[in-house]
């Protein structure tokens, strides 16, 4: 009791607080109180949900209206009806002791003249969700132009829902000099457009650790024969040419194996286990560290120190023995604010494990499939065209320009662009083009039947695959880019999937009957002044009937020497001789 006194709250909420037998403050009232009673200031409040954030407003706010008067002063912005009429019945214990304090809900689905008649009472404060208030002001029957407070409460699931539009306009009839309050438990990209958009030098408040919850992380498996495993790996990483992982095996000779031959296949990769001296550790966390080794394979032992930060991905080459481990491996990823990927490789025999491990970890997981071949030439093409267009121009090539203008005269831009890209896509997509389809076909859940539309690639679950010109560069992760397709498209929460974020463009899958609004969506859209553009891909997962087993496999033998001569190569004849390790591996090229 006495602490809540200290936050400096008046005698009629002591009272209030003492009634509903709240003992201590919780840390986000603790923390904002004392802001918002002393300064007329905005606040962004991140706290999860269920810390008492409706007492962290509610108090100073209540303290702070002028009950005598009956003009509006303050106006709490909510998602739902549900949390509206929650955060009036709240408000309303608290500011039991105030005389004259009027506390108006104001919701879709009710009466628009009984709400109406409530206002014209007088109401000081009113709770809305953002479509009703929109509505009510249109109509003459709100009128806040004269508020002191604006309060936008679970912002993250207000901008989810798509009410950015409506916040704009009912902020825009709000004075300049108000207080806003912004309080969310995370903070998407929306959310700090949002402050920075409509507030003014906010102060922030964090409880906990921004973005905490383990829904940072999305959990996928990939079911292969258990001889594919290795092959399943390249492929994942190959599909991910930024990629930033742990690898985890279950024992320091599969680590080490695995390591090796990674290695030895030119990708940037280091082991790490208890038979390497404290040295040779420190060496490979140094390289890691500094993004030298982009595939950090390692037993859940040696990786338990690892304190990097911004790791994109978690495979798990091999389950754990104990399944409580899985948790320690994904919490690898995700950290920071940032949200991450946890792939897990799997055996038919081992898909029961799955079931386990999300019931520990209270979410889904999400089947998907290895890359198709045509599937990763597709990435792979893409990343290297954008490559192209982000490399900064050496100016020592202006000398020899006239000299190779000659050499490419008479060619057009267009057979140009070809013949650059084709210089390195040759020789991958050669290899690519022949491997075999590594996905078990039986065992997979959810698998539905193909449907075709109107000439679109359906793969066979039935989704078609979109390629789309905005990536991490642009500040997406796979969740905001999902939200972002959710609200744009104004479809359901899991109609958008497998969404793929990479640098510079992404991929994701709806079912089939959304192609032609997402087509129809994106004709000519741009979003801040830039075109955003959607393509049906050219590979729908799954590739093309090459199934043919043994046929695949001889071929797939060839190639995976035809590979390793492909790798060295396109790394220049420098690195051919063991340099490969040390040299940042930037895709296929
Ligand atoms: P949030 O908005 O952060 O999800 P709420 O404001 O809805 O959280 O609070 C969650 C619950 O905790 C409510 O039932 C509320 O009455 C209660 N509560 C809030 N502050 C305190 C406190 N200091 N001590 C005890 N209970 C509290
Ligand atoms: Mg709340």
């Amino acid at each position: 009791m006495t602490k809540f006194k200290a936050l400096g709250l008046n005698e009629a909420l002591l009272q209030a607080i003492e009634d509903l037998g709240f003992e201590t403050p919780s840390e986000v009232q603790e923390k904002t109180i004392p802001i918002l009673l002393q300064d007329e200031t905005d606040l962004v409040a991140l706290a999860q949900t269920g810390t008492g954030k409706t007492a962290a407003f509610g108090f100073p706010l209540i303290q702070k209206i002028h009950s005598e008067s009956r003009t509006t002063q303050g106006v709490i912005l909510s998602p739902t009806r549900e949390l509206c009429l929650q955060i009036t019945n709240e408000m309303q214990l608290y500011a039991k002791y105030v005389k004259g304090l009027n506390i108006v809900a104001i919701y879709g689905g009710a009466s628009i003249v009984e709400q109406s008649k409530q206002i014209k009472r007088g109401a000081q404060i009113i709770v809305a969700t953002p479509g009703r208030m929109k509505d009510m002001i249109g109509r003459g029957m709100i009128d806040i132009s004269k508020i002191d407070y604006c309060i936008l409460d679970e912002a993250d699931e207000m901008l989810n829902m798509g009410f950015f539009e409506d916040i704009k306009d009912i902020l825009s009839t709000t004075p300049k000099e108000k207080s806003t309050w912004l309080f969310s438990a995370t903070m998407p990209k929306e959310v700090s457009t949002i402050a920075k958009k409509f507030m003014n030098q906010p102060q922030e408040v964090t409880v906990g650790t921004k973005n905490s919850g383990v829904d940072t992380v999305q959990h996928e498996y990939y079911v292969v024969g258990g001889r594919d495993r290795y092959e399943a790996l390249k492929r994942l990483a190959d599909a991910n040419p930024g990629i930033f992982s742990v690898v985890f095996c279950r024992t320091k000779r599969d680590t080490q194996r695995v390591a090796e031959k990674l290695i030895e296949d030119g990708y940037n990769a280091g082991a790490l286990h208890g038979d390497l001296s404290q040295n040779q550790r420190d060496l490979v966390m140094n390289s890691f560290r500094k993004k030298q080794i982009q595939m950090l394979v390692a037993t859940d032992v040696a990786a338990r120190g690892i304190d990097v930060d911004d790791i994109s991905h978690v495979i798990n080459y091999q389950l754990p023995d104990e399944i409580e481990t899985y948790t320690h491996r994904s919490g690898r990823t995700g950290r920071a604010g940032k949200s991450g990927i946890s792939m897990v490789i799997i055996t038919r025999s081992e898909l029961r494990k799955i079931k386990t491990i999300e019931n520990m970890i209270k979410q889904q997981f999400e089947t998907k499939k290895i890359p198709s071949g045509m599937e990763i030439c597709e990435i792979q093409l893409y990343h290297l065209a954008s490559k192209i267009r982000n490399t900064k121009i050496n100016n020592a090539v202006d000398n020899y320009l006239p000299a190779i203008n000659d050499v490419f005269e008479g060619l057009d831009r267009e057979e140009l662009i070809k013949k650059i890209i084709s210089v390195e896509f040759t020789r991958f997509y050669s290899y690519y083009s022949k491997v075999k389809d590594l996905n078990s076909s039986e065992g997979q859940r959810g698998e539905r039947e193909p449907r075709s539309s109107k000439g679109t690639e359906v793969s066979s679950d039935g989704s078609v695959r979109y390629f789309i010109n905005v990536g991490e560069k642009d500040g997406y992760d796979w969740m905001s880019l999902k939200d972002f397709l959710r609200d744009t498209l104004e479809i359901g929460k899991d109609d958008v999937y497998r969404v793929d974020v990479k640098d510079s463009f992404s991929f994701f899958n709806t079912d089939a009957q959304f192609t032609d609004l997402i087509l129809n969506t994106f004709k000519e859209f741009k979003v801040d002044g830039r075109f955003v553009n959607v393509e049906v891909s050219k590979s729908p997962e799954g590739g093309g009937g090459r199934r043919g087993k043994d046929k695949g496999r001889r071929r797939d033998k060839d190639s995976k020497k035809g590979k390793f001569k492909e790798r060295s190569f396109s790394k220049g004849s420098s690195q051919r001789t063991g340099k490969r390790r040390s040299k940042k591996r930037d895709g296929f090229f």
